[in-house]
């Protein structure tokens, strides 16, 4: 558990953000907070070259010297708002997510409620010195995915993946309200319905492939798993246990025993599961065409941590040897399945020339990245209210998660 001082501000005075006019937008107005309104120059022409970013060095915030109360409970003035649910989304939807942490109801409303503690204004000022790295799976909720990016819009500096890089290579932090959106495991609803939000807002992405399924109709073994398991699926190493937490037996089990029980479920179900229409090829392409950077996320997703070192060479080779062919250039950035760092993977990384590495750790980063494939993100989902979802990026909710244990 983290200790309760994580909630604590910083001591120093964060320079105030100079105020500057919010770059026109089509997008609907969203209702600003009082916060100062943030030039976007990592937000590039989504078609345009890379550009460089160059800002003033982060400023170092000393620890804390005393320690601030947790915030308080919202007063009973202030309601938390309902948990937007997206209509057909399965609980395991997200196999990065922890699986007892739902993203929305209860977790949905404290965020809420969150965005009304007294720290949470000095949280947004330190925010404002890092990099927030935004993990998304699918866009379930389209409506709500736009006014979260309203938000980045109007109130942070959405930068791409190319920035990143480039800051990590010339040793240049990135610009102050720093935020870079990605997806994890390249569901197609990135294509239909994030894409276009993005490129109306002009905010450039990147999006982690799972490359055995591009071109495919394969569900994500995880869809898979669930409904195997409610058509009758009997695995050995399942046989005990409540159904809800079968996902999280599966990620726990060696690699091998992994497959093995997925195997079982198939051939003892009474059903098959339905297709999954993927990615195609040409898809990844008219992403990269509309400024959606395509990064490695292994060939098949396992728990890299549970494979041997075989495997985990073979996952990140297998991928980005399939990327190469497909993008005509290697992917220079890889995204951890589950987020979780492996040593091994990280020296296959080294090996094959990546530049950036990304965990789902739920913390803010450095402006400039200290440990390039070690970055860290926040998860959110398009679900997320924009209420939690500004406590999700000025980092409060996520220290809150840590103090409650509820975190990584
Ligand atoms: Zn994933």
């Amino acid at each position: 558990m983290t200790a309760l001082s994580d909630l604590r501000p910083p001591p120093t005075a964060v320079p105030p953000h100079r105020p500057v006019t919010a770059r026109p937008t089509a997008a609907p107005a969203v209702p600003t907070d009082g916060q100062p309104v943030g030039t976007q120059p990592g937000g590039r022409g989504l078609r345009a070259p890379a550009t460089r970013i160059c800002s003033r060095p982060a400023r170092a915030l000393a620890p804390a010297p005393t320690p601030v109360p947790a915030p308080a409970p919202a007063p009973a003035s202030v309601p938390a708002p309902a948990p937007a649910r997206a209509p057909g989304r399965r609980p395991s939807d997200r196999a990065d997510q922890p699986t007892d942490q739902p993203a929305d109801c209860p977790a949905d409303a404290r965020g809420a409620w969150l965005r009304f503690a007294p720290v949470q204004p000095l949280f947004r000022a330190r925010a404002a010195q890092r990099l927030a790295v935004l993990a998304y799976h699918g866009v379930t909720d389209p409506r709500s995915f736009g006014a979260q990016l309203d938000r980045l819009r109007r109130l942070a500096t959405p930068v791409s993946l190319t920035a990143v890089q480039e800051a990590v290579a010339e040793q240049r932090p990135l610009p102050a309200r720093s935020v870079l959106v990605t997806f994890d495991d390249a569901d197609r609803s990135v294509l239909t319905h994030a894409l276009p939000a993005l490129i109306e807002r002009d905010i450039p992405a990147a999006a982690f492939v799972i490359s055995e399924l591009i071109g495919t109709e394969r569900p994500f073994w995880w869809h898979e798993a669930d409904f195997l398991a409610r058509h009758g699926g009997r695995a050995r190493s399942l046989d005990c246990g409540h159904p809800s937490q079968l996902l999280r037996r599966l990620k726990a089990m060696p690699d091998p025993d992994r497959r093995r029980s997925l195997q079982e479920l198939r051939v003892s179900a009474d059903r098959r599961p339905p297709g999954q229409q993927q990615l195609t090829p040409a898809d990844l392409l008219a992403l990269r065409e509309g400024g959606v950077a395509i990064g490695n996320h292994t060939q098949g997703h396992p728990c890299l941590g549970r494979c041997d070192d075989d495997t985990v060479r073979a996952e990140i080779t297998g991928a980005h040897e399939a990327l190469t062919r497909w993008l005509g250039e290697p992917p220079i950035a890889f995204a951890y399945p589950d987020g979780g760092h492996d040593d091994r993977a990280e020296s296959v990384l080294q090996e094959l020339g990546y530049r950036l590495g990304f965990l789902s750790d739920h913390r803010l980063g450095p402006r400039l990245p200290s440990h390039p494939l070690q970055i860290s993100r926040l998860q959110v989902d398009s679900t997320t209210s924009t209420r939690r979802f500004d406590t999700i990026l000025s980092g409060l909710e996520p220290a809150y998660r840590r103090w409650r244990g509820q975190a990584a």
